[in-house]
């Protein structure tokens, strides 16, 4: 399975993935069509499927464009109003690319009825605006509650699992984990690692599992209480 990020608006990414054996590519989260069509069109892969983790604008915005182009299916979590949508996911479903299967997961927080994708043989999630690299999204509609738990979930898979976000905001989450928890080494180091990445202009996901049990506040914090005041801070927080 190859994966391919797509740059769009000011910091998303959007996901390409590629199966060479079946020939099958999906995009996840296309917000702007015109990007992933190129992107597409250049490597002489087909869209057939759009994946979509929650219905807010950046993620949805070219569903039916892209539909409209490739004729693509497009499969979004059941709980929201998503564009397009031609199968509704809810947790324990799965989504298929080729041989590859991926399990749906419910991810409330950020919004309602947000889902993330598991691909288990080859270690891969695709989290929307659940966690971030250093981070996670803001509670737009769920509850802390909620949140804490999302991240628990996502943060239980295999250490070696590849998280890919859906935006580029390490630099200021890690500007934040090193003024919430200081002195850490851990956070320090990669604080410093992802400044040195961001000045080559060179993207700082996917992150891992392993890394974010390692260096991220919210999935580090103990209890909902400490979470939810974690995310209120981080939330009026200027770096
Ligand atoms: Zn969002």
């Amino acid at each position: 399975m190859e994966i391919v990020a797509v740059p769009a608006f000011s910091d998303n990414y959007l996901w390409l993935v590629h199966d060479e054996a079946s020939g099958e590519t999906a995009v996840v989260d296309p917000g702007d069509p015109a990007p992933v069509l190129a992107e597409a069109e250049r490597r002489g892969w087909a869209i057939g499927q759009v994946w979509n983790t929650h219905w807010h604008p950046d993620h949805t915005g070219g569903n039916l464009a892209i539909k409209g182009a490739t004729r693509a299916r497009i499969s979004g979590p059941a709980a929201e109003n998503i564009p397009g949508r031609d199968v509704a996911l809810k947790e324990g479903d799965e989504v298929r690319l080729g041989n590859h299967v991926g399990r749906v997961i419910e991810v409330p927080g950020h919004t309602s009825g947000h889902i993330a994708l598991v691909f288990d043989h080859e270690r891969v999630a695709f989290v929307g605006d659940t966690l971030f690299a250093m981070g996670c999204g803001r509670l737009f509609e769920g509850t802390p509650e909620q949140m804490y738990r999302s991240l628990q979930r996502l943060t239980s898979l295999p250490d070696e699992t590849r998280l890919y976000c859906a935006h580029e905001y390490t630099l200021s989450n890690a500007l934040f984990a090193a003024h919430a928890m200081p002195g850490d080494a851990a956070i320090e180091g990669r604080l410093a690692e992802v400044k040195r990445r961001r000045g080559e202009g060179k993207a700082t996901v996917p992150t891992s599992v392993g890394q974010e049990r390692e260096t991220n506040p919210f999935v580090r914090a103990t209890n909902v209480e400490e979470f939810a005041r974690l995310r209120r801070e981080k939330d009026s927080f200027r770096s």
